[in-house]
């Protein structure tokens, strides 16, 4: 580079940093909103013990040692403090010394990562003046006394009234602290302005798009099915034990009060990084079909343990978040039972509902009464764009791809489901139905080969591809075997693949709500013939898939990705995209983002913002790595509003769109006639 371009680029690269710090500094400093409280009015909790300054009591810190401290042992010291004690310290750095040491500061407090309203903070200062020692071990022996050494003062007892007041006061500011951290958990920081060259996401590393898998055990985690309790456990381990490349959230909770757990696994587990594709793992959303979230924990297990030492695993945490979630329907799991192959009981969420028949449907009306767990599924979906997701079901073995319901034939969904009632007592269901169920099945198959039809969906190239990318990946599934049994599993897949509503037409699904309303691909993996098979298959079931899933994450980087802009290089959320001649539309986030997964050849994008001249653009998809395009769109002049004649509308859906995605509609061209032709 010339002498002048190297300055204007450090001078950037400081500015940059500089501003970065800045942004730190003062979102460190933020605080949640202040909390209304009941009709008394805004209070901060009373102090309890009632008296001002309870007595001073002495207590011993002998456990410190009373030798000095250097910085590897301080360091040592007040991690292990912060790792001990979670509940009443935490651990931050306010910065680096000139030589690079961390300034280290623990936080005492019972409400450590977080200010509570009205709650004062202080502070202590040691070791200024390097050579001035005795603060240093002071404060040392303070944190030691305060957090380790059990000799709390004793508290007075609280009368009943206050316990209840006082309990009332915790549980509320409880929620209301994860009521913020759900709508701050979609957050993402501003997009950065990156150097003139242009806005470039990290080059990939390792380069070449698809690393070899490599294969590896997941012995720890142990093959036997986790109930409620034992998965919440598990996820809580995990997330302690790696908060550098994990993160625990829960989406919401089933009727009977279970989290929707979901483990982000990446290696920037709290945050999206502007360009970075999000995707996802639902599994046991039909709560007896068991093996999708056992296969799910052993991968969390597979991609935290090899995250330091396979390079495949670590290019795609580092390229990549992966949300997993593996169960949908934690109340269905609890009722179900071990070694029942086939059947209903534990299939549904406890109101009786299916919950793969529960979403807004494209092709149909449907009026079944929206679940909880289905809601905290949309409401996800509407915080986190995800660019490739699967279901995980049991009772098949395929790969099948939307779209999953169909204009053309009559509602399979009957078919399916006439056996089953929709609301079941559970003490009465197996014995009177599965008989039932169970004569119907074959009768059920032989008709049903006869009315489905294939319902191709504008992407059906990519879907047939991401299909077969599960199935060739894994154990069995791309042998296209029948199931042994008698169910809609007994048929043939030629490569372990289908449409959806080639093999049964069914409304409401996740798959086509996903696709559809979300622009995410979205696969439904049938695992295994037996939906609960016994705990010892487990090994075998996880061999076959572990490949399979590990690859299919892989997937969310082919295609084409960007982002859309105006002239000032400011991205212009809700832009409408639409590849040419394929005509279902996804529109970009709110730092302007967009992804889709597309085969290698040449393609032209069509985008559409409200206010901006539409665009189409070129561009070409190669088999080695995503292509970037940034696509530039620039603003009608107020005066010159009346000449342009703004694109043709797209027909609304025949069934409501979720409220705040509407605007999807009317921004696209083209729409979904050609579907119907
Ligand atoms: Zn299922």
């Amino acid at each position: 580079m010339r002498t002048a371009k190297w300055y204007m680029c450090v001078f950037l690269v400081a500015f940059l940093y500089f501003y970065v710090m800045l942004i730190k500094q003062v979102r460190g400093a933020e605080v949640p909103p202040r909390p209304l409280l009941p009709a008394e009015g805004r209070q901060a909790p009373a102090y309890e013990p009632p008296q001002f300054d309870p007595q001073f009591q002495d207590g011993e810190t002998d456990s410190v040692g009373f030798s000095y401290h250097n910085y590897d042992q301080m360091t040592a010291y007040m991690r292990k403090v912060a790792a001990e004690r979670p509940d009443i310290t935490a651990l931050y750095s306010i910065g680096t010394s000139v030589q690079g040491r961390e300034l280290w500061v623990l936080v005492v407090s019972a409400s450590p990562y977080e200010h509570m309203i009205g709650k004062p903070n202080v502070k202590y200062v040691g070791n200024i003046h390097g050579n001035e020692a005795i603060g240093r071990e002071v404060l040392i022996h303070l944190i030691e006394v305060s957090c380790r050494s059990g000799s709390l003062p004793p508290y007075t007892a609280m009368r009943t009234a206050k316990w209840y007041m006082c309990v009332f006061l915790v549980a509320f500011l409880y929620f209301y602290v994860m009521l913020i951290k759900q709508v701050r958990g979609a957050e993402v920081p501003p997009r950065p302005l990156l150097p003139a060259e242009g806005r470039q996401a990290p080059a990939y590393e390792p380069p070449q798009f698809d690393p070899q898998f490599q294969d590896g055990e997941t012995d720890s985690v142990g093959f036997s099915y986790h109930n409620y309790d034992q998965l919440t456990a598990y996820m809580r381990k995990v997330a302690a034990e790696r908060p550098d490349i994990t993160a625990l959230y829960s989406i919401g909770t089933s009727v009977q009060g279970r989290e929707l757990w979901v483990l982000v696994v990446s290696a920037s587990p709290y945050e999206h990084m502007i360009g970075k594709p999000n995707v996802k793992y639902v599994g046991n959303i039909h709560g007896n079909e068991a093996i999708g979230r056992e296969v799910l924990i052993h991968l969390i297990e597979y991609l935290t343990t090899r995250y330091n030492t396979d390079p495949y695993v670590r290019w795609l945490l580092d390229n990549t978040r992966v949300h997993i979630m593996p169960s949908m329907n934690p109340d269905g799991f609890e009722v179900s039972r071990e070694g029942s192959c086939q059947g209903g009981q534990g299939r549904f969420n406890s109101n009786g509902f299916d919950l793969n028949r529960n979403f807004p449907d494209y092709f149909k009306t449907n009026n079944k009464k929206s679940q909880v767990e289905t809601e905290a599924i949309k409401e996800w979906l509407n915080k986190i764009q995800f660019v490739l997701s699967a279901q995980l079901h049991g009772g098949a073995l395929v790969a099948s791809y939307p779209f999953d319901n169909t204009p053309n034939a009559d509602d399979g969904n009957s078919v399916r489901d006439s056996p089953v009632p929709q609301r079941t007592g559970r003490a009465w269901y197996d014995p009177l139905v599965q008989p039932v169920w169970n004569a119907l099945g074959e009768p059920i198959r032989v008709i049903r080969q006869f009315r489905t039809t294939e319902s191709r969906s504008p992407d059906d190239d990519t879907l047939r591809h991401l299909a077969k990318v599960y199935s060739y990946n894994h154990g069995q599934m791309y042998k296209g075997e029948p199931c042994a049994n008698k169910g809609l599993g007994a048929e043939r897949f030629p490569d372990g693949i289908t449409n959806g509503a080639k093999w049964y037409p069914l409304t409401g699904g996740m798959g086509d709500y996903n696709y559809v309303w979300h622009g995410c691909m979205e696969l439904t993996l049938e695992l295994s013939c037996c939906k609960y098979p016994e705990a010892r298959q487990l090994r075998s079931f996880w061999r076959d898939n572990r490949k399979a899933l590990v690859k299919l994450l892989g997937e969310a980087h082919r295609g084409v990705r960007g982002y859309v802009v105006d002239i000032n290089n400011n991205p212009i959320e809700g832009a409408g995209l639409k590849v040419k001649g394929r005509n279902i539309g996804f529109q970009t986030t709110q730092h302007g983002e967009f992804w889709r997964i597309l085969r290698p050849g040449n393609y032209v994008m069509e985008v559409f913002a409200e206010g901006y001249y539409p665009r189409e653009q070129a561009f070409s998809v190669s088999e080695e790595r995503p292509t970037e395009i940034s696509i530039l769109l620039e603003r009608v002049p107020e005066v010159n509003r009346h000449d342009f004649t703004p694109p043709p509308l797209a027909p609304p859906p025949p069934t409501a769109a979720p409220s705040g995605l509407s605007g999807l509609w009317t921004r696209l061209t083209g729409g979904f006639q050609s579907l119907f032709g």
